[in-house]
């Protein structure tokens, strides 16, 4: 059964409505059935039981508490203002990230020497956070290791921590049909990784220093991958790539910079999984990717 109806479109010419010609994404017409379709909760899409991945948009209504206390995950944080198109994101000091308790700019440095034997290996045996201490293995990433898209979620959940492999749960199905919806398929030209690589206790969202920790693998992923453009899925992965607090709400539609490659952001399917209505929006968010990939962004 899977998830595949909640993402497919409805419309009787459904190609034609995934292509910008035909379907703009900012025209109403043209995508009310499509976004309709996309957005309509339907029976296949149970709520998640994830707790992570609870984008705080202030005009979605109240959102499920975290399992874990140690989760405060409905702060709003400051807004970030940037103009489109967008210059490399250069975080303010207000608003950059605290460092982790305890940089290590060796460790950093080596990591980012590692070739892709060595980095994975060193993320399975990584005990750098509190995060390895309950997982069943490290998932350190999976896909086209010359891939132009590169998608970044916040950490494993449970079915990634028992498989090894990010985004094989309910979450990762709708994000492969969100992949299928613009032309992509996992490990196709898409590589996939986490900001953190071990699963977070109860799904809880990965702290700070947890995302510090791990950010020297996903910036030797990024490096080793040379993607042509990142999507940062939710909020974490966001601010994981952005060095910055930032809401999705406010960062959707503008281009950032990692390391020289394109950034940008949008909701993450655990979350489009328990809001549905905000569905046709990260179909909004991938058509800006998929611009931006064609150099018309
Ligand atoms: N959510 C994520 O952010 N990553 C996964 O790998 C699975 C669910």
């Amino acid at each position: 059964m899977g998830l595949g109806p909640i993402w497919r479109l409805r419309a009787r010419h459904a190609e034609a409505d995934v292509t910008e010609d035909s379907a703009p994404e900012d025209s109403a017409p043209a995508w009310t059935g499509t976004a309709a379709a996309i957005a309509t909760p339907r029976a296949e899409a149970p709520p998640t039981p994830m707790a992570r991945s609870v984008e705080p948009e202030p005009a979605a209504g109240p959102q499920p508490r975290p399992a874990h206390p140690a989760a405060p995950r409905n702060a709003e944080p400051p807004r970030i203002h940037a103009a489109r198109p967008q210059p490399p994101a250069t975080p303010t000091p207000a608003a950059t990230l605290a460092a982790p308790a305890a940089p290590d700019p060796a460790r950093s440095a080596r990591i980012a020497t590692l070739d892709w034997d060595a980095l994975e290996a060193g993320i399975r045996d990584c005990r750098a956070c509190v995060l390895c201490e309950r997982r069943k293995q490290a998932v350190p990433g999976v896909g086209d290791r010359q891939a132009r898209w590169m998608l970044v979620g916040e950490g494993p959940g449970a079915e990634e921590d028992q498989r090894g492999e990010p985004f094989v749960g309910q979450a990762g199905r709708l994000l492969d049909n969100m992949l299928a919806a613009i032309g992509l398929k996992r490990g196709e030209d898409v590589y996939i990784a986490n900001a953190v690589k071990c699963r977070p206790p109860h799904n809880r969202t990965p702290e700070r220093g947890e995302i510090a920790a791990c950010l020297p693998y996903l910036d030797r992923q990024i490096a080793l991958v040379q993607p042509q453009l990142l999507i940062a899925l939710g909020r974490p992965a966001a601010q994981a790539l952005l060095d910055r607090e930032i809401a999705i709400s406010a960062a959707r539609g503008k281009r950032f910079e990692r390391a020289g490659v394109a950034v940008v952001v949008t909701y993450h399917p655990a979350y489009l999984l328990r809001n549905p209505q905000d569905k046709a929006k990260a179909w909004e968010d991938l058509c800006f990717a998929r611009r931006l990939m064609a150099g018309t962004g």
